[in-house]
Protein backbone atom coordinates (compact mmCIF):
# COMPACT_ATOMS: atom_id res chain seq x y z
CA UNK A 1 0.00 0.00 0.00
CA UNK A 2 2.22 2.52 0.63
CA UNK A 3 4.46 1.72 -2.50
CA UNK A 4 1.44 2.80 -4.08
CA UNK A 5 1.39 5.54 -2.03
CA UNK A 6 4.87 6.76 -3.52
CA UNK A 7 4.43 5.42 -6.85
CA UNK A 8 1.21 8.01 -6.64
CA UNK A 9 3.08 10.53 -4.81
CA UNK A 10 6.25 10.36 -7.80
CA UNK A 11 3.39 10.72 -10.34
CA UNK A 12 2.18 14.10 -8.76
CA UNK A 13 5.65 15.48 -8.26
CA UNK A 14 6.13 14.77 -12.37
CA UNK A 15 3.33 16.40 -12.78
CA UNK A 16 4.71 19.45 -11.38
CA UNK A 17 7.74 19.68 -12.11
CA UNK A 18 6.77 19.56 -15.87
CA UNK A 19 3.93 21.71 -15.86
CA UNK A 20 3.33 25.79 -15.72
CA UNK A 21 1.39 26.21 -13.01
CA UNK A 22 -0.84 29.10 -14.42
CA UNK A 23 -2.05 27.04 -17.02
CA UNK A 24 -1.31 23.45 -16.68
CA UNK A 25 0.76 23.65 -20.17
CA UNK A 26 3.75 22.00 -20.32
CA UNK A 27 6.91 23.97 -19.49
CA UNK A 28 9.95 24.87 -21.80
CA UNK A 29 11.98 21.85 -20.46
CA UNK A 30 9.30 19.64 -20.07
CA UNK A 31 7.61 20.36 -23.62
CA UNK A 32 11.83 20.16 -25.58
CA UNK A 33 12.25 16.84 -23.88
CA UNK A 34 9.37 15.34 -25.02
CA UNK A 35 9.45 17.11 -28.50
CA UNK A 36 12.73 16.03 -29.47
CA UNK A 37 12.81 12.71 -30.22
CA UNK A 38 9.07 13.03 -31.91
CA UNK A 39 10.69 15.82 -34.64
CA UNK A 40 14.05 13.29 -34.98
CA UNK A 41 11.94 10.04 -35.95
CA UNK A 42 9.45 12.64 -38.12
CA UNK A 43 12.97 13.39 -39.61
CA UNK A 44 13.91 10.34 -40.16
CA UNK A 45 10.78 8.26 -41.21
CA UNK A 46 9.41 11.60 -43.44
CA UNK A 47 6.94 11.83 -40.92
CA UNK A 48 4.65 15.10 -40.95
CA UNK A 49 4.41 17.61 -38.04
CA UNK A 50 3.56 21.25 -37.28
CA UNK A 51 4.44 24.01 -35.20
CA UNK A 52 2.47 26.60 -34.11
CA UNK A 53 3.06 29.84 -32.18
CA UNK A 54 0.75 32.41 -30.57
CA UNK A 55 1.05 35.55 -28.85
CA UNK A 56 -1.93 37.49 -27.45
CA UNK A 57 -2.12 40.63 -28.61
CA UNK A 58 -1.84 43.82 -26.59
CA UNK A 59 -1.60 41.99 -23.82
CA UNK A 60 0.63 44.59 -21.57
CA UNK A 61 -2.89 46.57 -21.98
CA UNK A 62 -4.79 43.85 -19.63
CA UNK A 63 -2.45 44.31 -16.81
CA UNK A 64 -2.37 47.86 -17.04
CA UNK A 65 -6.08 48.66 -17.64
CA UNK A 66 -7.62 45.62 -15.04
CA UNK A 67 -4.29 44.51 -13.23
CA UNK A 68 -2.12 41.51 -13.33
CA UNK A 69 -4.61 39.05 -11.69
CA UNK A 70 -6.93 39.80 -14.59
CA UNK A 71 -3.88 39.68 -16.88
CA UNK A 72 -3.11 35.86 -15.36
CA UNK A 73 -7.19 35.07 -16.05
CA UNK A 74 -6.56 36.02 -19.59
CA UNK A 75 -3.89 33.74 -20.07
CA UNK A 76 -5.36 30.70 -18.65
CA UNK A 77 -8.66 31.65 -20.95
CA UNK A 78 -6.11 31.77 -24.06
CA UNK A 79 -4.49 28.16 -22.71
CA UNK A 80 -7.79 26.74 -22.59
CA UNK A 81 -9.19 27.76 -25.73
CA UNK A 82 -5.84 26.33 -27.10
CA UNK A 83 -5.89 23.31 -25.25
CA UNK A 84 -9.73 22.62 -26.89
CA UNK A 85 -8.94 22.02 -30.04
CA UNK A 86 -5.82 19.85 -29.45
CA UNK A 87 -5.78 16.07 -29.55
CA UNK A 88 -4.31 13.80 -27.06
CA UNK A 89 -1.31 13.63 -28.51
CA UNK A 90 -0.16 17.60 -29.11
CA UNK A 91 1.87 19.26 -26.92
CA UNK A 92 1.04 22.79 -25.97
CA UNK A 93 4.07 25.02 -23.58
CA UNK A 94 3.76 28.17 -22.39
CA UNK A 95 6.76 29.41 -23.93
CA UNK A 96 6.78 32.58 -22.36
CA UNK A 97 4.68 35.27 -20.55
CA UNK A 98 1.65 35.39 -22.77
CA UNK A 99 3.77 33.07 -25.76
CA UNK A 100 2.55 29.55 -26.09
CA UNK A 101 3.80 26.87 -28.73
CA UNK A 102 2.32 23.76 -29.67
CA UNK A 103 3.59 20.87 -31.55
CA UNK A 104 0.83 18.78 -33.28
CA UNK A 105 1.90 14.93 -35.42
CA UNK A 106 0.81 13.75 -38.09
CA UNK A 107 -0.63 16.76 -39.75
CA UNK A 108 -0.49 19.04 -42.78
CA UNK A 109 0.14 23.10 -42.52
CA UNK A 110 -3.16 23.40 -43.96
CA UNK A 111 -4.53 21.54 -41.32
CA UNK A 112 -2.49 23.31 -38.52
CA UNK A 113 -3.63 26.61 -40.36
CA UNK A 114 -7.41 25.25 -39.45
CA UNK A 115 -6.98 24.34 -36.01
CA UNK A 116 -5.23 27.69 -35.58
CA UNK A 117 -8.21 29.21 -37.20
CA UNK A 118 -10.38 27.54 -34.62
CA UNK A 119 -7.90 29.06 -31.99
CA UNK A 120 -7.90 32.20 -33.25
CA UNK A 121 -12.72 32.48 -33.59
CA UNK A 122 -13.18 30.86 -30.64
CA UNK A 123 -10.99 33.27 -28.59
CA UNK A 124 -11.69 36.29 -30.34
CA UNK A 125 -15.83 35.34 -30.12
CA UNK A 126 -15.71 33.49 -26.33
CA UNK A 127 -12.49 33.92 -24.87
CA UNK A 128 -12.86 36.59 -22.52
CA UNK A 129 -16.33 34.71 -21.26
CA UNK A 130 -13.90 32.66 -19.09
CA UNK A 131 -12.51 36.11 -17.06
CA UNK A 132 -14.36 36.95 -14.27
CA UNK A 133 -14.14 40.24 -11.73
CA UNK A 134 -14.22 42.26 -15.24
CA UNK A 135 -15.73 42.92 -18.36
CA UNK A 136 -12.45 42.60 -20.10
CA UNK A 137 -12.54 43.27 -23.75
CA UNK A 138 -11.85 40.74 -26.35
CA UNK A 139 -9.08 38.95 -26.86
CA UNK A 140 -6.95 38.36 -29.89
CA UNK A 141 -3.81 36.41 -30.54
CA UNK A 142 -1.05 36.32 -33.87
CA UNK A 143 -0.54 33.09 -35.08
CA UNK A 144 2.51 31.83 -37.02
CA UNK A 145 2.75 28.15 -38.46
CA UNK A 146 5.95 26.22 -39.73
CA UNK A 147 5.69 22.61 -40.72
CA UNK A 148 9.00 20.21 -40.89
CA UNK A 149 8.45 19.88 -44.59
CA UNK A 150 9.49 23.27 -44.79
CA UNK A 151 12.83 22.01 -43.77
CA UNK A 152 13.92 22.35 -40.44
CA UNK A 153 16.68 19.99 -39.26
CA UNK A 154 15.98 20.72 -35.56
CA UNK A 155 13.02 21.52 -33.51
CA UNK A 156 14.65 25.27 -32.96
CA UNK A 157 14.73 25.76 -36.14
CA UNK A 158 11.29 24.73 -36.61
CA UNK A 159 9.92 26.99 -33.87
CA UNK A 160 12.23 30.12 -35.17
CA UNK A 161 10.42 29.50 -38.59
CA UNK A 162 6.97 29.54 -36.89
CA UNK A 163 7.73 32.47 -34.39
CA UNK A 164 8.73 34.58 -38.02
CA UNK A 165 5.73 33.84 -39.43
CA UNK A 166 4.20 35.19 -36.22
CA UNK A 167 5.76 37.92 -36.74
CA UNK A 168 4.77 38.68 -39.86
CA UNK A 169 0.77 37.84 -38.27
CA UNK A 170 1.87 41.15 -35.48
CA UNK A 171 3.49 43.35 -38.56
CA UNK A 172 0.24 42.71 -40.80
CA UNK A 173 -2.48 43.75 -37.99
CA UNK A 174 -2.27 40.75 -35.48
CA UNK A 175 -5.15 38.57 -34.97
CA UNK A 176 -4.38 36.45 -37.87
CA UNK A 177 -2.62 33.56 -39.29
CA UNK A 178 0.70 33.28 -40.91
CA UNK A 179 1.87 29.80 -42.37
CA UNK A 180 5.85 30.35 -43.11
CA UNK A 181 7.27 30.50 -46.11
CA UNK A 182 10.89 30.77 -47.51
CA UNK A 183 10.01 34.42 -48.47
CA UNK A 184 9.33 35.41 -44.78
CA UNK A 185 12.59 33.91 -43.34
CA UNK A 186 14.16 33.57 -40.54
CA UNK A 187 14.02 36.77 -37.91
CA UNK A 188 11.82 40.12 -36.25
CA UNK A 189 11.06 39.51 -32.70
CA UNK A 190 7.86 39.25 -31.38
CA UNK A 191 8.43 40.10 -27.56
P1 LIG B 1 1.90 42.49 -28.92
O1 LIG B 1 0.55 42.52 -29.55
O2 LIG B 1 2.93 43.14 -29.77
O3 LIG B 1 2.30 41.09 -28.54
O4 LIG B 1 1.81 43.38 -27.60
P2 LIG B 1 1.91 42.91 -26.07
O5 LIG B 1 1.43 44.02 -25.20
O6 LIG B 1 1.17 41.60 -25.91
O7 LIG B 1 3.44 42.60 -25.93
P3 LIG B 1 4.51 42.80 -24.84
O8 LIG B 1 5.47 41.69 -25.10
O9 LIG B 1 5.03 44.20 -24.87
O10 LIG B 1 3.79 42.59 -23.45
C1 LIG B 1 3.76 41.40 -22.79
C2 LIG B 1 3.50 41.67 -21.33
O11 LIG B 1 3.16 40.45 -20.64
C3 LIG B 1 4.67 42.23 -20.56
C4 LIG B 1 4.67 41.48 -19.23
O12 LIG B 1 4.62 42.40 -18.17
C5 LIG B 1 3.41 40.66 -19.26
N1 LIG B 1 3.50 39.34 -18.61
C6 LIG B 1 4.44 38.39 -18.81
N2 LIG B 1 4.17 37.29 -18.07
C7 LIG B 1 3.01 37.53 -17.38
C8 LIG B 1 2.21 36.78 -16.43
O13 LIG B 1 2.51 35.62 -16.08
N3 LIG B 1 1.08 37.36 -15.94
C9 LIG B 1 0.71 38.62 -16.31
N4 LIG B 1 -0.41 39.13 -15.79
N5 LIG B 1 1.44 39.37 -17.17
C10 LIG B 1 2.58 38.83 -17.71
MG1 LIG C 1 1.76 39.82 -26.96
MG1 LIG D 1 5.09 38.38 -26.34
Amino acid sequence: QSRARIKAQNEKLQHLASRDPLTGCFNRRAFFERVAPKFNAALRNNGSLCCIMTDIDHFKNFNDTYGHAVGDQVIRATATNIERQLRQDDLPCRYGGEEFCVILFDISPDIAATIAERIRYSLENHGNNAVRHAEVHKITASFGISSITDGATTVEHLIEQADSALYSSKANGRNRITVWEPSIGIGGNTS
